[in-house]
């Protein structure tokens, strides 16, 4: 019996995907909550890990983010997200209280 390999690993994509969901929903794009996807930091395609949750973050969707309304993985494509999110070393993004 064959076995499906695409099959499997997008069962564990999902699983991943909603594990990472589960801990955040602010946007790697554009910092505001509400994501109702998840993607790759650096894209499979440019050899990053697919099941690396280390490599996955929430995103905007299909359904645009209800704060600014970008549709943050659309604009992102499968670029990194160096190239798509300017990074601003003076604001400290995960300042605690
Ligand atoms: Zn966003
Ligand atoms: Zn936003």
């Amino acid at each position: 019996m064959a076995t499906d390999r695409s099959e499997l690993t997008s069962y564990q994509w999902r699983q991943l995907r909603a594990r990472i969901l589960a801990a955040s929903d602010v946007c790697v794009v554009c910092g505001h909550g509400g994501s109702d996807t998840a993607d790759h930091l650096v894209p499979v395609s440019k050899g990053g890990a697919r099941l690396d949750p280390a490599n996955v973050a929430p995103i905007h969707g299909v359904n645009g983010c209800p704060v600014c309304l970008r549709k943050c993985n659309s604009e992102k494509s499968d670029r990194p997200l160096s190239d798509v999110v300017q990074l601003h070393t003076s604001v400290d993004w995960f300042a605690g209280p």
